[in-house]
């Protein structure tokens, strides 16, 4: 099974190269109509057709339901993580950070203005108020470093199995998949509640000392969310695993005669 390039048109399928046969026909190999892994054939999640907030939620929206599908519509088009990636681990990070920034918040600017809180909070608030910033910083970097990871190791995993995963496939696979790192920083934004309410309120509850078990939460959110951003890359890699991309401009077909190339006149 000769391989290439990146380029070379093979069967989304089984990875036989039909490059150059008639795409009216089958995959010699698996049967497939070869037209249906032309890189056209990808019709593009939402996202991929056009970034707005209402194609955000659309595409979240289809990879929850039907990851498969949106794997097999996602386009194979650039190298870098584009804007869909980056906006996801922004909302992930602020996620994780914003239910205990905004009790904290509370605290602090509701003991300000006298208003009366529904519980007492330990002078910490203002602490917590300016970890808040370096957590934010922390989560993006942590989303950002184990996705790089993810997408090295996809290469390795693709390589074993003889499968054509190139950057450009990491690419798309781990951007669609970077939802899962919205629910993980949701859930882990769920989990900081107990901690970030008042561990005085569980010591008055549980009528003991410091309750490690409060903690338990962070690394259960961060496990489950990870769980399912790994879900959803093996979901996308099987799908992408002989993913066509078109060739750029310049190298389809004919291009003209360069300039260096001419006569001179
Ligand atoms: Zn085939």
């Amino acid at each position: 099974m000769p391989i290439t390039d990146e380029y070379t048109l093979l069967c989304e399928t089984c990875g036989y190269t039909v490059d150059g046969l008639p795409v009216e026909g089958n995959c010699p190999e698996c049967g497939r109509a070869i037209r249906t892994s032309l890189p056209e054939a990808r019709q593009g999640t939402p996202w991929d057709r056009g970034p707005s907030v209402r194609n955000w939620f659309a595409t979240g929206w289809m990879v929850v339901t039907r990851p498969g599908r949106t794997f097999e519509a996602a386009r194979i088009s650039r190298v870098r993580l584009s804007g869909l990636f980056l906006t996801n681990a922004v909302i992930a990070a602020s996620a994780a950070i914003a239910p205990a920034t905004a009790i904290r918040a509370w605290a602090v600017f509701g003991a300000a203005l006298g208003l009366d809180l529904p519980w007492h909070f330990e002078n910490r608030a203002i602490e917590w108020l300016l970890i808040t910033p370096l957590a934010w910083v922390g989560g993006l970097l942590l989303v950002l470093a184990l996705t790089e990871i993810e997408r090295i190791g996809l290469r390795v995993i693709g390589g074993r199995h003889r499968w054509r995963v190139t950057r450009a496939i990491t690419a798309a696979v781990c951007e669609h998949a970077s939802y899962g790192w919205v629910i993980a920083g949701v859930l882990v934004g769920v989990a900081s509640f107990p901690i970030a309410v008042e561990p005085q309120l569980w010591r008055n509850l549980l009528g003991s000392g410091w309750q490690p078990w409060v903690l338990a939460g962070y690394p259960a959110a961060m496990v489950v969310g990870l769980l399912i951003f790994e879900t959803l890359v093996y979901i996308g890699v099987r799908r992408c695993k002989f993913a066509n991309r078109a060739r750029p401009a310049l190298e389809a077909g004919h291009p003209g005669p360069s300039p260096a190339t001419q006569p001179p006149a």
